[in-house]
């Protein structure tokens, strides 16, 4: 697998990024629609045109697979006029989202989604005859409890299209009214906004070049964690410059009365860091959790 770099002022996978890294062995290009770093889609169309003017150049034919974990339950809803991201472009033969995000659902429900029988090869298909009849299946697992995929059926009939519009729309204002009370701080720089037409309900900034503070954004987080606030700051996978960012998601339940809550929280925490300048947090000491175990 071969992975674009990010890079100042350069956050997703441009065409140019993509055809730099293709080649008469790649099998697929695959966009994130709704990246978990910085929120933003990663546009299909341009890098399927791309692909067209490569095949037309090479004879050599590559597919996408769209990553809309969060994208593809957020777009359709949000964002109907957005570019061409999914089957309506013929190169894209799969798409994966989650119902357990902007499905709305408890854990443990997703789907892939193929254009055509013949995208998926026959080979990867199990055919189970011990439960009578035939049963093909294709999953991670076999045995899985069935409550969340009931559940997701429960929230599609109970919202609907509009349901869902509405309470994803609602996640998207509260992303607004954030950006505008940060903005008062005059201290950060936005990678990603939260608007709608170009990623998902999350919003995620850096410090502005140029302002200096007697703290980082890992003390910031550290100090919201006090709070009960997650606001995660983390580093981008760029190719050499380290950038620092944090971000916030915003999904049903984190209300307006939340976000003003936050923001209370944010200047407590700023006036406190300004006024105790303390040793700084690495990136380790602002961790929240850990996956490793330690
Ligand atoms: C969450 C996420 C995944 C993983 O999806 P699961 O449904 O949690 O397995 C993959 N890609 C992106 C961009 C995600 O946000």
């Amino acid at each position: 697998m071969r992975e674009t770099k990010m890079d100042d002022g350069h956050y997703f996978m441009t065409p140019e990024d993509m055809l730099e890294l293709v080649d008469d062995n790649t099998i697929m290009v695959v966009p994130t629609f709704g990246q978990t770093f910085t929120g933003l889609y990663e546009t299909v169309k341009p890098l399927s045109d791309a692909l067209d003017t490569y095949e037309h150049d090479t004879g050599n034919s590559i597919d996408i697979h769209v990553d809309g974990a969060s994208g593809a339950m957020l777009a359709p809803f949000c964002a109907p006029d957005i570019e061409l991201w999914d089957f309506r472009l013929e190169r894209v033969k799969s798409i994966s989202t989650s119902g357990h995000k902007f499905g709305l659902s408890p854990l443990g429900v997703g789907w892939v989604v193929w254009r055509s029988k013949e995208d998926l090869p026959e080979g990867l298909v199990f055919h189970v005859n011990y439960l009578g009849g035939d049963m093909p299946t294709f999953a991670l697992n076999f045995s899985r409890p069935a409550g969340q995929i009931i559940s997701q059926y429960y929230n599609f009939l109970r919202l609907g299209f509009e349901g869902y519009q509405r309470i994803h729309s609602a996640c998207y204002d509260v992303c607004e009214d954030l950006v505008k009370a940060l903005n008062k701080f005059e201290l950060f720089e936005f990678i990603f906004d939260g608007n709608r037409e170009t990623g998902i309900p999350a919003i995620s900034w850096r410090i502005k070049p140029g302002v200096e503070l007697p703290f980082s954004l890992y003390d910031l987080a550290d100090r919201l964690r006090t709070r009960g606030w997650l606001v995660p700051a983390y580093s981008l996978p760029t190719s050499g410059n380290e950038i620092v960012i944090q971000r916030i998601l915003v999904k049903q339940g984190f209300t307006a009365d939340l976000a003003n809550l936050l923001i209370a929280d944010f200047q407590r925490s700023l006036d406190f860091l300004n006024s105790h300048p303390t040793a700084q947090c690495t990136a380790d000491d602002a961790q929240s959790f850990d996956h490793s175990g330690r």
